[in-house]
């Protein structure tokens, strides 16, 4: 495929793998941010490819695994009535809450449809002027433009039977909460590439500077992470605090300025609860109060959860680059993605799912695993 298979070349990745080793005089630990680039890194084995001082810790940036179980119940809920038709992004359906998952729920009578936008789910509901059509509105800065225009638009066209159920996170301030752990491993993070094409880098500028760590916007297949970490890892070897930018070819450092203003517009900055690390202040998007008639929250007579996690799972040490997922005791055994017991094993984009996926330890039910960059998913 073209401008895909370029950023899978196994020799030219190899290369970068000695041009790393090379640099390498002392051990360092970094963090991938995003699920997408957990995945890959699993996935191609490029973690296996690297000098042993190189740490690659996992990062919070699976937007399914941070949605709280409390959400989904919500959702779930939503979708029960009769009066409504529940949209969802696929990822979404199968994301168990304490009641079920929004494919139960379908299952059960309940009006659960897939779409690929939350302006399709503005469509259903135009279709559908005698129900309510709520869209799950889930994920990081680069979902928000989308469901900010979303509701944009239902307020200009007085589309009353639409609302969204919002669950927007942000990466920087999830980011200084890392930072700010005692015990903190993380030296340097590769920047998830998506988030920065809508937002840019400047948020970066000051945590660069404040907690003295390197970051590289990064990109998602094999050859963008390996250069990524080869950023990095000069950075680190100079002493160097700076933000930069490997993913040149989708990302300026100002972002995307028409999406940023749709977002401003419409949500407002917020505290959000984090599956498996809790709540972050300011950390989230929630509607304005210019658009909140728009918030299913508020349209639907919702009952409050309380939800126990796990006593098991370790997830939000995951999610924290504090353990890998083969450190739990639940790791391929209670906990599968058949039967996930914390946040990361739910998504496919979750450190845990993708650890089970290629990288099975001995003994748990293992599956050869070869390390070779053309591996098969
Ligand atoms: S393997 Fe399962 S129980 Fe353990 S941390 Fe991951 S999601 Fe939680």
């Amino acid at each position: 495929m073209k401008f895909m298979d370029e950023y899978r070349d196994a020799r030219a990745a190899k290369k970068y793998a000695v041009l790393i080793a090379r640099l390498v005089t002392k051990p360092w630990t970094l963090m991938e941010v995003c699920g997408g680039q957990t995945h890959a890194i699993v996935r191609y084995g490029v973690d296996e490819l690297l000098p042993e001082g190189i740490t690659l810790l996992h990062g919070p940036g699976c937007p399914v695994c941070v949605t709280p179980v409390e959400l989904i119940d919500k959702a779930v809920q939503i979708s029960r009535r009769n009066d409504v038709i529940f949209t969802s992004f696929g990822d979404m359906l199968r994301v168990p809450g304490t009641q079920g998952d929004l494919l139960s729920s379908k299952a059960a009578g309940g009006d659960v449809r897939m779409v690929y936008s939350p302006l399709d789910a503005l469509k259903i509901a135009q279709e559908n002027p005698q129900k309510q059509v709520v869209f799950f509105a889930v994920g990081f800065e680069t979902t928000a433009p989308a469901n900010a225009m979303a509701v944009y638009q239902a307020k200009k066209q007085n589309i009353q039977n639409f609302s969204i159920l919002v669950s927007h996170v942000l990466v920087p301030p999830a980011i200084e909460a890392i930072l700010s752990l005692r015990g903190n491993r993380v030296q340097g993070f590769l920047a998830a590439g998506h988030v920065c094409a809508v937002v840019g880098y400047t948020e970066y500028e000051p945590l660069a500077t404040k907690y003295q760590v390197p970051f590289v916007v990064t990109g998602f297949e094999p050859l963008d992470i390996l250069q990524g970490i080869y950023l990095t890892v000069k950075q680190l070897e100079e002493g160097r605090a700076e933000v930069e930018n490997q993913y040149a070819r989708c990302v300026r450092r100002e972002g995307n300025l028409p999406a940023l203003q749709i977002v401003r517009d419409v949500f407002a900055i917020v505290p959000r609860k984090w599956r498996g690390i809790g709540e972050i202040s300011q950390s989230g998007l929630g509607l304005r109060e210019e658009y909140a008639e728009f918030d299913a929250e508020k349209r639907f007579d919702l009952a409050d959860f309380t939800v126990e996690e796990s006593s098991a799972c370790i997830s939000g040490q995951v999610l924290q680059g504090m353990k890998k997922p083969y450190e739990c005791p639940a790791f391929g055994t209670i906990c599968t993605p058949e039967h996930p017991l914390g946040a990361t094993m739910v998504s496919t984009e979750g450190a845990c799912a993708a650890y089970y996926r290629y990288r099975r330890p001995a003994g748990v039910k293992k599956s050869p695993v070869t390390l070779d960059l053309e591996r098969s998913p």
